[in-house]
């Protein structure tokens, strides 16, 4: 849905979890390597036929969303419809602000209509057939309501901002654009956890005082104050697991999917909690908004690029003839999303990149291999997710190392067994 476009942004940033992801086909089967006497190698399962399915058709709704988010805003602009929405709000608002306000509410309302078929299919009736959700028809249309809302008032309250830009500084409003969106995202990264997350799940303490105690005394060995765990009922939405780190300064917090902790043994839990606190300790979310805001600069120069002969080639057909006219809209986010397809695939090796040192981070304070390659294992069956797919997973979706490799580097990483230094040994209080 395109009102939430300005979290979605954010959906990068916060995607800094444990979390495994869907690939393709071809199997290697875990290959020789130096085994542990007490633990022994872990194999990585070949994917079944259901996770084959949900991968294959998964790529396939890919390609249609990013198709139908390029088209069907062409469309609005294309036919006019976006400068008859503005004549509209210019006739009811008036006033430059409202102006973008009212065409704003009014854009986001028609496409989340639009969308609704597409978000229909794929957020229930498909994740049902797959056995992926527990989600109530009414809590799957309560969640849908409430991010069209979210988007809505973010974009009334913000979308003023670049426009004004556009009017002040024609030719330098991407530069300035970009810089803003730093703040932007740090307060959004600021209130998810505390307000928005919440609208959508119950979050709570742990319940489990055991591994509770357990996940103190390791956040404690790396820094890290341990009130900062929470638990989320994520079971009336889905049967997959998770964990994530969210938040940003006082907001800041590791989160644990009730789900994940009936599928995943205590020490296994610990291993995912390392890698989470390797994230929290490495700084990763604020590396990933400084990189994420220099990408949509990028991406905003590609459409003040390409927005000017697009609308002197189709004048007629557009209805406006100047990217400070908030008719624009429609027009910035096709461009928008052209150039981020072609960003996509940097921007993912580096969040792939991220979450390959917070796994080296979980092992050198865990030093539990087997647990990790194990509870790797277990994502890969909960999630339907297939270990090793094809290049154009790994480029164009995967914001995680491929489980396969996860799971080899689970097996094979173990420096402190032939006394070598650790990457992240200064990072850990001693015991
Ligand atoms: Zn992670």
């Amino acid at each position: 849905m395109r009102a939430a476009l300005l979290l979605g942004l954010l959906a990068l940033v916060m995607a800094s979890s444990v979390e495994a992801q869907a690939p393709d086909t071809s199997a290697a089967p875990g290959t020789t390597a130096s085994q542990s006497a007490s633990q022994p190698r872990v194999e990585v399962p070949e994917p079944t036929p259901l996770a084959l399915s949900y991968h294959r058709s998964g790529n396939i709704l890919w390609v249609v969303n990013n198709v139908w988010g390029i088209a069907i805003p062409w469309l609005f602009v294309y036919a006019g419809f976006s400068a008859r929405i503005r004549d509209w709000a210019r006739g009811l608002g008036r006033k430059w602000f409202f102006v973008i306000a009212l065409y704003f509410v009014a854009f986001a309302a028609i496409t989340f209509l639009i969308d609704l078929p597409l978000s229909y299919y794929q957020g229930f009736v498909r994740e049902h057939a797959y056995g992926l959700s527990n989600q109530t028809f009414a809590k799957w249309a309560r969640d849908e309501v409430t991010a069209l809302l979210i988007g809505t008032i973010t974009g009334v309250l913000f979308l003023w901002v670049p426009y004004l830009l556009l009017a002040r500084s024609p030719r330098r409003w991407w530069f300035y654009t970009g810089l803003l969106a730093i703040p932007f995202i740090v307060l959004v990264a600021l209130v998810q956890p505390i307000w928005i997350d919440p609208l959508f799940n119950r979050f709570g303490p742990m319940r489990d005082a055991a591994l509770e105690a357990d996940i103190l005394a390791l956040a404690e060995r790396a820094g890290i104050e341990g009130s900062r765990v929470f638990e989320v009922a994520k079971s009336e939405d889905t049967t997959a697991v998770n964990a994530y780190v969210a938040g940003f300064g006082s907001t800041k917090r590791i989160v644990l999917w009730d789900t994940i902790q009936s599928k995943l043994t205590h020490d296994q839990l610990l291993v995912v909690m390392g890698h989470e606190m390797g994230h929290y300790v490495l700084g990763h979310i604020w590396k990933l908004i400084l990189i994420l805001s220099a990408l949509i600069m990028a991406a905003l120069y590609v459409v003040h690029r390409a927005s000017g002969w697009l609308m002197i080639r189709y004048r007629s057909r557009f209805g406006f003839t100047d990217l400070a006219d908030v008719a624009s809209l429609p027009l910035v986010l096709v461009l928008f999303s052209a150039a981020s397809l072609v960003v996509t695939p940097l921007a993912l090796a580096v969040q792939r990149d991220f979450e390959h040192e917070a796994d080296r981070f979980g092992l050198e304070i865990t030093r539990d291999n087997y647990a990790a390659a194990t509870a790797f294992v277990t994502l890969q069956q909960e999630n339907l997710a297939v270990p090793r797919p094809g290049p154009f997973y790994k480029w164009w979706r995967a914001n995680h190392p491929l489980l396969g490799e996860r799971i080899d580097f689970s097996n094979d990483y173990r420096p402190w067994e032939r006394h070598e230094p650790l990457v992240y040994e200064r990072y850990f209080k001693q015991r």
